[in-house]
């Protein structure tokens, strides 16, 4: 595969090293701003407002004082340094605005010079600074050099989230009319279409007949893949990803068979074919709240019992932390089981209630790590247990595989670095940050490979499985090495003539 040829990608060692600090080192990256259409789809300004700086302030003040959380994070910061090798992204670049406190500063400052009154008056005291184009042109930089993945947080002795500061200065960008083209079309595509990649109800239902006759050739079994099917008892919601991209479209394909060995009926909506919420990208309530509505209306209009999230990171924790404050109240699905659930709750179930045979020696030809995608690790919880976001997934795998073997413990779980390509930064004119971004995972990675001569990588994220794809090669990887985890179940999943009658007691 070609590489760009004006970066180096970062070597990796015997273990991760702290990089000099590297003042502008990524001050060159920035991904394309959003177009006139792509902003205005979204309720935004098409470009930059004449009177910005005026636009930008107000709306900083109203963001502080909307949310109690974004001033204490503005407010609080003592400046200990806890936070400053934590992130990634300055792991892997050395600038020291990649360093969390450095990147909420650059809004910090402007929120110090207008909305504190030793900032207005006293303002090189306090490192306050006026809104000027050149700290606007940093924020456009910076704030989209952060996948909001929240690991600083953890490390931080206040809690300080940056993803959040990072969510608040996109969505001030955005309403003066300097938005990130990446994600801005995509919601629009969203808004339209009901998915990211824009597909029509056809083209979908085109999709999901092909894959029915892929798996009966394969397996010789009928596994259907419903869309639109009104009466069925569950919907999917998964990421479109997953209708064409690989390695998603094989998670895709165990879901269907794990529901078609437990007899539960199910549909996608083309409706609501989409579970990834780029709104949270943006900061946006209104757009991720439009996205979210999709989904009730779905369920309504299909008669659906229960809705279940596919493999999608961020979707989940928009799904399990906003979607009943977003869309609900749910009160018309089975209050059986939680609103939504995830597919690999299911699973989990299925295969504790003995609802589904699995033969691990099918997946023998694997040596199998898990990758804890963030929105899943830090910002949402999997089954009725703290941590089960942790374990669920893992049980799952090691009912699948034989042979699964963790990374360092300082790199999974809640302390899981980022695949460097999570927070609307999944787009090509950011590769180089990507690459960098991805140096502590894929220095993990060689640890446990050198240790355990690993041959795969699993994940539940769609973002994370298109981005490995991408920078694995970068780092002397496959791209092939990354799987999904459904994609482990759907392999060992043995059929039999008698699929159960997938009724999980909870
Ligand atoms: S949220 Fe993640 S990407 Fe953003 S500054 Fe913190 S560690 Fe870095
Ligand atoms: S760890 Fe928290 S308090 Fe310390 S410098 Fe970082 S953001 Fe500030």
């Amino acid at each position: 595969m070609a590489k760009p040829k004006d970066f180096t990608t970062p070597e990796l060692g015997d273990y991760l090293r702290v990089p000099a600090v590297t003042p502008d080192s990524m001050v060159h990256s920035q991904p394309f701003v959003a177009k006139p259409v792509h902003q205005e789809n979204l309720g935004y300004p098409g470009e930059l407002v004449d009177n910005w700086q005026e636009v930008a302030v107000a709306k900083l003040g109203e963001l502080v004082n909307g949310s109690r959380g974004l001033q204490v994070y503005l407010d609080s910061c003592v400046k200990c340094g806890a936070c400053t090798d934590k992130c990634h992204y300055f792991l892997g670049t050395g600038d020291p605005k990649n360093m969390p406190v450095g990147r909420q500063d650059l809004l910090r400052k402007v929120y110090r010079r207008y909305y504190t009154l030793a900032g207005r008056y006293l303002p090189k005291l306090v490192g306050a600074e006026d809104l000027t184009e050149e700290v606007l042109d940093d924020w456009y930089r910076y704030f989209h050099q952060c996948s909001q993945c929240r690991r600083c947080s953890v490390y931080c002795p206040y809690g300080i989230d940056t993803a959040e500061v990072s969510m608040a200065a996109r969505e001030i960008m955005d309403s003066v009319g300097k938005g990130q083209k990446y994600c801005n079309e995509i919601i629009g595509k969203v808004h339209k279409l009901g998915n990211n990649l824009g597909l029509p109800e056809p083209a979908l239902a085109d999709t999901l007949e092909g894959l029915e006759e892929d798996v009966e050739e394969e397996t010789g079994i009928d596994v259907r893949f419903p869309l639109d099917v009104k009466g069925a008892d569950i919907l999917l919601v998964t990421p479109s990803a997953d209708f064409f991209a690989e390695p998603h479209i094989d998670g895709l394909i165990g879901y269907a068979k794990v529901f078609h060995q437990a007899g539960l009926s199910w549909t996608i909506s083309s409706h609501a074919s989409e579970a990834a919420n780029f709104g949270l990208f943006i900061g946006s309530h209104d757009n991720m709240q439009k996205v979210a509505v999709r989904i009730r209306e779905a369920a309504l209009e299909l008669g659906v019992k229960r809705i279940v999230f596919g493999e999608c990171g961020h979707a989940w924790r928009v799904g399990y932390s906003f979607l009943n404050t977003l869309a609900g109240p749910f009160d018309f699905l089975d209050s059986n089981y939680p609103v939504p659930q995830h597919i690999v709750e299911v699973t989990h179930d299925l295969l504790q209630q003995g609802c589904l045979k699995i033969d691990p020696q099918a997946n023998d030809d694997k040596r199998v790590t898990f990758h804890d995608s963030c929105n899943v690790a830090r910002a949402s919880r999997m089954g009725d247990s703290p941590g089960g976001q942790f374990t669920l997934p893992r049980d799952v795998i090691k009912a699948s595989c034989n042979h699964f073997f963790d990374m360092p413990s300082n790199t999974i779980g809640e302390a899981t670095f980022c695949c460097g390509g999570g927070g609307g930064l999944l787009t090509d004119d950011l590769v180089e940050l990507r690459v960098k971004g991805a140096l502590p995972r894929m220095q993990a990675l060689k640890e446990v490979n050198d240790q355990h001569q690993i041959t795969h990588m699993a994940a539940i994220c769609a973002i994370c499985k298109s981005q490995f794809s991408k920078v694995f090669p970068y780092y002397g990887f496959q791209m092939d090495q990354i799987v999904s985890v459904h994609q482990l179940v759907g392999d060992a999943l043995v059929f039999n003539s008698d699929p159960g009658n997938g009724r999980i007691s909870q």
